[in-house]
C-alpha cells in the first residue's frame, strides 16, 4: 500500500491565506517543505481521503488523475477536508470519460448536508446521477470499496455537534490508520482498534510541540497515541508513525518539527511525502 500526502497543513494553509506572522513570513522565505496546503493524501493513487479546496492544486502539483479515483473517505465538514462544489465538476460537460466510473463518497450525515446543498443550489441542472454515489457512514461502520479495501470508520473527538470520522484501511494484509482531526480518540475507537496490527498511523498534530487540551493532538499527545497502540499490541517496531495537518501555530520549521518528532520515532508529512507500507 502507498501513501502519499498531498496536503500537509491545518485549515488557514502554512503560509496562512491572511497572515503575516513570524511562522507564516518564515514558510515563505524558506519555501519547500514549509509550505503546506490544505490536508489530503491518496493511496496507491485511487482512494483519496478528503476533498480540500486545494484538490485542483494537488492534482497539478503531483500529475494526479481525479477520473482514476475511485473512492472518495471524507473525515468531517470543515472547509479545509471538504469542498463540495469542486465534486459538481465531475459531470457533463465538465469532465469527460472518468477511467473509474462511479465515484463512490464515503463520509457523515454533515458532509451529506453539504454535499447535497451543492448538487441542489449550485448545480446548474447538471446531472451527477450514474457519476458519483454518495454512502453515509456511522462511527464503527466497516464496509469494503468496490476497488477491494476494507475500511473501519472511526470516531474522532473533534467537533462538538458533528460525528467526524477517522478511517482506518486495509488491503492485502497491510493496514494504514488515517487519524486528524481530532483530540485523544474516545474509549469506543480504541476498542475498536483492538485485535488488529497497524502498519501505519497516521496523527493530527495541528499544535506542534507539547500538548494539545482538545479537538486536535501535540507531539505529547501523539506521544501517548503510540505508547497505548503499543501496549494494546495494535503496533510494534515495523509501525511507522507519521505526523501531520500543522498549524501556522506550532511555529517550527519543518527541520525543526524533525528535530523535536525524531525523539519519539515519528516522521513529519510534508506536501509531496509518500510512503510505502
Ligand atoms: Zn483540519
Ligand atoms: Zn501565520
Ligand atoms: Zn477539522
Amino acid at each position: 500500500m502507498k501513501i502519499k500526502y498531498l496536503g500537509t497543513a491545518a485549515a488557514e494553509g502554512w503560509p496562512a491565506l491572511f497572515c503575516e506572522c513570524e511562522a507564516c513570513r518564515k514558510a515563505r522565505e524558506l519555501g519547500g517543505r514549509n509550505v503546506r496546503t490544505r490536508s489530503q493524501a491518496v493511496i496507491d493513487d485511487r482512494l483519496l481521503l478528503d476533498f480540500p479546496p486545494d484538490t485542483y492544486l494537488h492534482v497539478l502539483k503531483e500529475g494526479l488523475h481525479l477520473g482514476s479515483v475511485k473512492t472518495l473517505l471524507i473525515t468531517h465538514s470543515h472547509q479545509d477536508h471538504f469542498y463540495p462544489l469542486d465534486l459538481l465538476l465531475r459531470g457533463n460537460p465538465y469532465a469527460h470519460n472518468p477511467v473509474a466510473g462511479i465515484l463512490d463518497l464515503y463520509g457523515n450525515d454533515a458532509v451529506k448536508l453539504l454535499y447535497n446543498r451543492a448538487l441542489a443550489e449550485e448545480n446548474d441542472g447538471n446531472n451527477l446521477t450514474g457519476i458519483e454515489q454518495y454512502h453515509e457512514v456511522h462511527a464503527m461502520d466497516e464496509f469494503d470499496t468496490s476497488d477491494g479495501y476494507h475500511i473501519t470508520a472511526l470516531a474522532a473527538a473533534h467537533k462538538v455537534n458533528e460525528n467526524c470520522l477517522l478511517y482506518r484501511i486495509e488491503k492485502e494484509g497491510k493496514c494504514l490508520f488515517y487519524a486528524n482531526d481530532t483530540g485523544w480518540y474516545p474509549e469506543a475507537t480504541w476498542e475498536k482498534l483492538k485485535g488488529r496490527h497497524i502498519d501505519l498511523v497516521s496523527m493530527d498534530c495541528t499544535a506542534g510541540k507539547g500538548y494539545c487540551e482538545s479537538y486536535h493532538m501535540g507531539i505529547e499527545n501523539n506521544r501517548q497515541v503510540k505508547e497505548r497502540l503499543f501496549q494494546m499490541g495494535c503496533a510494534n517496531k515495523q509501525t511507522k508513525f507519521v505526523i501531520t495537518h500543522f498549524s501556522h501555530n506550532a511555529n517550527l520549521t519543518h527541520e525543526e518539527l524533525q528535530q523535536e518528532a525524531d525523539k519519539y520515532g515519528f516522521l513529519v508529512a510534508y506536501d509531496g511525502f509518500e510512503l510505502e507500507i
